[in-house]
């Protein structure tokens, strides 16, 4: 029920099977089996600068089906998000990652976190507690939060992210520009660092209107001032667009894909 293209392909489930309610009970009661028996794993993507540094690594969940074969975070985290799954899912990501942490060369690793974790008003208590147990310094965790669904103004939401702040977390908001209220996110809350959405860099070379819009934005970033940093940089056309923009941090498959932490450090040994 899906296709294998190459080392990198994630099988996927069928739209049609998604759509369908009791699948979605088959994938909730599958994952929370996963969550317990160790099937989850997290692959690490890098994040340069312009000097072509690895300044940081994005962690990224996937899910490796003992049927179906590693599965894309896209297709199970909207259904984990439906329930407690989510939760669950998201204290395991931070667990993994903050373990994972020594192997990362002092560099600071990035978690998304779904919005539904931000809704419980004890979220940055229970996240910073985590990270005294683990003895993780706040100021190596980004927490990622996807721009596509709203932050209700003075709620929990907002609170938890001054909360992970004061701590020396920093927040990025993700893959900005997808949703209908950039802008309004930007006003909201003071983030550290802004991720443009990979549609727009996308087109770079192609798009007059894609180039201006990713200018206006690093043109906003710079004066804030945050970092932004672009995301899906495939191609060295796009890259050379996003330096003369001003861009900082390039994320994408021209310059690293994200693989398994036992490949970096492979690669990095080598
Ligand atoms: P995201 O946070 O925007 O992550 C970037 C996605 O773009 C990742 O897909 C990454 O593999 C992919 N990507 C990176 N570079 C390129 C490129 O050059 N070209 C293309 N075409 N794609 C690129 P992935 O790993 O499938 O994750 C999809 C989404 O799932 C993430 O989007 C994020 O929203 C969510 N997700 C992933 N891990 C977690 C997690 O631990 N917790 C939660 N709540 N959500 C997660
Ligand atoms: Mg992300
Ligand atoms: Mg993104
Ligand atoms: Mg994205």
């Amino acid at each position: 029920t899906g296709k294998k293209n190459g080392r990198h392909a994630v099988v996927c489930f069928d739209a049609d099977m998604l759509g369908d309610e009791r699948h979605r009970r088959f994938v909730e009661r599958d994952l929370r089996a996963a969550l317990m028996m160790n099937e989850l794993e997290l692959h690490y993507q890098p994040v340069f600068g312009s000097d072509l540094q690895i300044r940081s690594y994005e962690a990224l969940v996937r899910w490796r089906h003992q049927v179906r074969g590693m599965i894309s975070p896209a297709h199970f985290v909207p259904i984990a998000e439906e329930s407690d799954l989510i939760d669950k899912l998201g204290e395991w990501v931070l667990r993994r990652a903050c373990a994972d942490l020594c192997d990362l060369g002092g560099k600071p690793v990035a978690i998304n976190v779904s919005p539904m974790q931000l809704r419980h008003v004890d979220f940055a208590k229970r996240f910073a507690a985590t990270l005294v147990e683990l003895h993780v310094d706040p100021r190596r965790i980004i927490v990622e939060i996807t721009e596509t669904v709203p932050l209700n103004a003075r709620a929990a939401e907002l609170d938890n992210l001054d909360a992970l702040r004061a701590l020396g977390v920093r927040i990025a908001i993700d893959d900005f520009g997808a949703g209908h209220a950039s802008l309004q996110y930007l006003r909201g809350f003071a983030f550290d660092i802004i991720k443009i959405d990979r549609s727009y860099v996308m087109n770079l070379g192609e798009s007059r209107i894609d180039g201006m819009i990713v200018t206006a934005i690093c043109d906003i970033a710079r004066s804030l001032p945050v970092d932004v940093i672009a995301e899906g940089v495939e191609t060295q056309e796009q890259f050379r667009h996003l330096k003369l923009a001003g861009c900082t941090g390039f994320q994408g498959f021209l310059l690293g894909r994200p693989e398994p932490l036992r490949k970096m450090e492979a690669i990095a040994a080598a």
